[in-house]
């Protein structure tokens, strides 16, 4: 992306243990040091931050628990969603229900997923668009930004060219364009539909040129909480989100910003920013259960990961979609010893 190389990542990984003998499993992993101001040594101090005051929490009562939470530590909501979707899978094993069942109930058990390509070269990224559209994708993100914006620009035109409407497609320039190349940007390519997603650092100059752009703009890496969304939907600024599962804390404050975006009628993903399969099973949930007409798809961090945790019933993409996991809770069972010996434990 336009901000970073990454070549690998440290994951970590949540495992509630209730007294009835029921676990659940959550995970944080952000996408590098840079993406976000959120890191993986900083999910691990605020994990051990809180979880001696946790210890003896009803997990099935997830409100009450994020409130706990936020009595133990301000803010770190990404270290928090891990405590939030492990409470979520042990919640939905000790009901015999699905996740997606307690987000509201699942409208679909083919959940939309959408790609994601890397900053690349026009032609490499019109190919891989290509392919995209032929495997059964409906949306595709390219990603732009760190470069000549002539550059940019081809690429976008490019991809258009290759694939034309049979794709949506989203423009991300991750933070990285002035407002001077965002302009450009959308004055070069007025008739090409796409949605420019976080083309800039903040939410100020974003604001600065929404006015001008001939193209809808979504937030992503801006919209750290729900009171910023409240912000910036109630201040008109956007037409939708790229939304992550762990930046906003977790399913739980998820539900009320896929409310609140259903309030506006705003369209949006449902992501993180990297992880395996227990962060791909909850963006799955959260997915299923998104109006349809709004939903922008499940990124999952899968088809540039090597293995899974749980080799049977491990999250996969087949034709651009993603079939909702079956069992109770997020449906993953992490294969014995897999994680090996954890880095901290409590009780
Ligand atoms: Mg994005």
């Amino acid at each position: 992306m336009a901000s970073d190389t990454v070549s690998f990542l440290r994951t970590t990984l949540v495992r509630l243990k209730a007294d009835n003998g029921l676990e659940g499993w959550g995970e944080t992993c952000p996408v590098g040091p840079v993406y976000q101001p959120q890191h993986t040594l900083g999910a691990r101090a605020a994990l051990q931050e809180m979880a001696p005051g946790l210890l003896g929490a009803d997990p099935t009562q997830i409100l009450q628990l994020h409130r706990r939470m936020d009595d133990l530590l301000n803010g770190h909501r990404y270290a928090k969603a891990a405590i939030d979707i492990a409470a979520h899978d042990l919640t939905g094993k000790h009901y015999g229900v699905r996740v997606a069942d307690l987000l509201g109930g699942p409208v679909t058990e083919q959940v939309p997923s959408y790609y994601s390509s890397g900053v690349g070269e026009p032609d490499d990224v019109a190919r891989i668009a290509r392919e995209c559209a032929d495997e059964g994708y409906t949306r595709m993100q390219v990603k732009i930004g760190n470069r000549p914006v002539e550059t940019d620009i081809e690429v976008v035109r490019k991809v258009f060219e290759a694939v034309g409407t049979s794709m949506r497609l989203a423009v991300d320039a991750n933070r990285s364009l002035t407002t001077r190349d965002a302009l450009r940007l959308s004055r070069e390519c007025p008739h090409i539909p796409f949605v420019l997603e976080q083309p800039c650092n903040t939410i100020e100059e974003i604001a600065a040129i929404r006015g001008q752009l001939h193209h809808g703009v979504y937030l992503d890496e801006n919209s750290e909480d729900l009171n910023t969304v409240l912000r910036v939907v109630g201040a008109g600024l956007v037409d939708g989100f790229g939304m992550k599962v762990t930046r906003i804390g977790g399913l739980f404050p998820f539900a009320t910003f896929r409310n609140i975006c259903e309030t506006r009628s705003l369209p949006h993903t449902v992501d993180d920013a990297w992880g395996g399969d227990i962060i791909a099973a909850a963006c799955t949930h959260m997915g299923s259960t998104v109006q349809p007409r709004l939903f922008e798809g499940a990124w999952l961090a899968q088809p540039m990961i090597e293995g899974h945790y749980d080799s049977r019933n491990g999250v996969r993409i087949e034709c651009g979609h993603i079939k909702l996991p079956e069992g109770p809770g997020l449906g993953i069972v992490p294969d014995d010893g897999v994680f090996g010996d954890p880095i901290a434990s409590f009780g």
